[in-house]
């Protein structure tokens, strides 16, 4: 149709600078709080569109950032997809090798840093420079003050970066299918897969989770997501919070409760998301400390399931929890736990019952739940299968990974690897994983490469490693290893551990190692991950270790 525009991100930043043009958009900083306008947001994402045209960025190529949330992260947010390149959110919480892996595979052309994780960066780039070939400049998010001294070549500090710039742009009209974002995900064996988000995906999704069915944002809201920026875009908050011309609020680095507290108060935030893990934590301050937490309506919360008891606590505090799934691959946000007209006047248990559940898939999405003959399972509650889902806002294929392709899609549906079961309501709820892979407060753990490290000992004959549910981090890696002939049992669990603590992030390191006989097997000779599960992994969740597998190190 001649004339027709494709549908975008830009409009959503057009209308907020002009029609909310004094709502404001706060950041915690390192440097302090800082404040201003939907207007001056505009004038600077302008100034970073023209400095990245300055250094030569194309349509099309990657910009990278390895950040926490704040303003100068948000302003890449519009900065970047609209003027025609693609915003690369990289996570800085991943192992070295998966950063490299990641920077290389997505061909970075330009790298925006923190101050506080510069160092972590440059790590990765000494250790193994050709993976980050392609990166022509970095960029540290602050003043000339804030640059470290690190070995980043060539670097520069945001401020300077886009500080001569105009504000004035020719934001071009972009098609929608133009790739405007990438994240990557480790829920996954093997390395992280890249899935891109087009113009029309994210703006597809953005107006999906305005809806009341989806997130439910207004103009009147004041939206903290304290999910970070490099989950899926924050769960596409900062899209949303734009489009309706909302406050938006950034916790900045590594916020603790105090701070999110702190935060929700001074600003008087309405909505905040982010996964149990983080809300265990404020409950836990609210115990102790005063807060006036009265202008908190709602909280998001996925990426782990939320307990019946953590919605049934803040309903208490008069803020309800959105329980809220989604996935990497699906920009990401698929169904929230709403209740339908009706249920309202239900007995609590059974409004619980729903509220825990994943919930109803926000309009816009379809899913089939497939069993192990290949076939859809009935919408009883009980019988389980692995959820397919298909929507505009749901990729349909993994950056340069064929061969992962052909193994998670079908026929335009998403395999998503999480094994459900759907009530007659159609609320979804999650019963298993398929995938090999553990969650541990919000941030994926590969059990397959710990196994190989651990196997890797001369010492192990075999070694696996589950997930275990754990009342904080919902899940922790506990490794089960068969020593081989004359092993000394003493030492070598201390000297598994300090391995991988030397390879991994501390927070891959399994809580306990527990020497076992034999892993047990399913009938094709494969690690039969279930049986342990069934055996040990309550026993966890009571914080005891069984008996007759006494771990030989902590
Ligand atoms: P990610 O791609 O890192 O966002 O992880 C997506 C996966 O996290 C899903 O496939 C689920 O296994 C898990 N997940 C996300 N939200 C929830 C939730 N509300 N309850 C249980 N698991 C969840």
């Amino acid at each position: 149709m001649p004339g027709h525009t494709d549908q975008t991100l830009r409009p959503f930043l057009w209308r907020a600078a002009r029609m909310f043009a004094d709502t404001e958009i706060v950041s915690r900083t390192h440097a302090g709080v800082s404040r201003y306008d939907y207007a001056t947001y505009e004038d600077r994402t302008a100034r970073l569109a023209n400095a990245l045209d300055s250094i030569g960025i194309e349509r099309g190529e990657r910009v990278g950032t390895f950040c926490w949330n704040h303003h100068r992260h948000f302003e890449t947010y519009f900065g970047v997809p609209s003027s025609g390149a693609q915003l690369h959110t990289i996570n800085p919480l991943l192992p070295d090798e998966h950063v490299q892996y990641i920077v290389s595979n997505a061909e970075d052309r330009i790298v925006f840093v923190d101050p506080s994780l510069a160092e972590t960066l440059a790590d990765a780039a000494a250790d193994d420079p050709d993976s980050f070939a392609s990166v022509a400049q970095f960029v540290v998010m602050g003043d000339a003050e804030a640059v470290p001294d690190v070995s980043l070549d060539p670097l520069t500090d945001y401020e300077s970066f886009v500080g001569d710039e105009s504000t004035e742009y020719d934001w071009p009209l972009l098609s929608g299918d133009q790739p405007a974002g990438m994240c990557y995900t480790s829920g996954t064996t093997g390395q992280p897969k890249g899935v891109e988000y087009t113009q029309e995906m994210l703006w597809a999704h953005t107006m999906a989770t305005i809806t009341p069915q989806g997130l439910d944002i207004d103009a009147g809201d004041v939206v903290m997501p304290v999910v970070p920026m490099f989950h899926v875009n924050a769960w596409g908050m900062p899209f949303t919070t734009t489009a309706v011309g909302a406050k938006h609020v950034y916790p900045g680095p590594s916020p603790d409760p105090a701070d999110l507290a702190g935060l929700i108060e001074a600003e008087e935030v309405t909505l905040t998301a982010g996964v149990p893990t983080v809300w265990i934590g404020l409950l836990e301050y609210l115990e102790e400390e005063e807060a006036d937490l009265s202008s908190l309506e709602r909280i998001v919360i996925g990426g782990s399931a939320a307990p019946k008891s953590m919605i049934e606590r803040f309903d208490d505090l008069g803020i309800e929890v959105a329980h809220a799934w989604g996935m990497t691959e699906m920009s990401p946000i698929g169904s929230v736990a709403h209740l339908k007209p009706g249920m309202e006047s239900w007995d609590a248990g059974d409004r619980y019952g729903k509220r825990a559940k994943q919930g109803l898939m926000v309009p816009g999405l379809e899913f089939q739940v497939i069993d192990d003959d290949g076939e859809e399972v009935p919408w009883n509650g009980e019988d389980f299968g692995e959820l397919w889902i298909r929507g505009p806002w749901v990729t349909t294929e993994y950056y340069e990974r064929p061969e992962a392709n052909e193994e998670d899609f079908h026929e335009g549906w998403l395999k998503t690897g999480d094994v459900v079961t759907v009530d007659p309501e159609g609320y979804i709820q999650i019963v298993d994983r398929a995938k090999d892979v553990i969650k541990s407060g919000g941030e994926w753990i590969s059990s397959v490469e710990l196994e190989n490290e651990l196997m890797a000992h001369d010492d192990v004959a075999e070694a696996t490693v589950i997930g275990v549910p754990h009342e904080r981090w919902q899940e922790r890696p506990v490794a089960f290893v068969v020593p081989g002939e004359g092993a000394d049992r003493d030492s070598l669990g201390d000297e598994l551990l300090e391995g991988i603590e030397a390879e991994y992030p501390k927070w891959w390191r399994p809580d306990d190692v527990l020497f076992i006989d034999e892993v047990p097997k399913t009938a094709t000779g494969k690690f039969d991950k279930k049986v342990l599960r069934e055996e040990y992994g309550d026993s966890f969740v009571e914080g005891r270790v069984p008996e007759e597998a006494a771990p030989e190190s902590d």
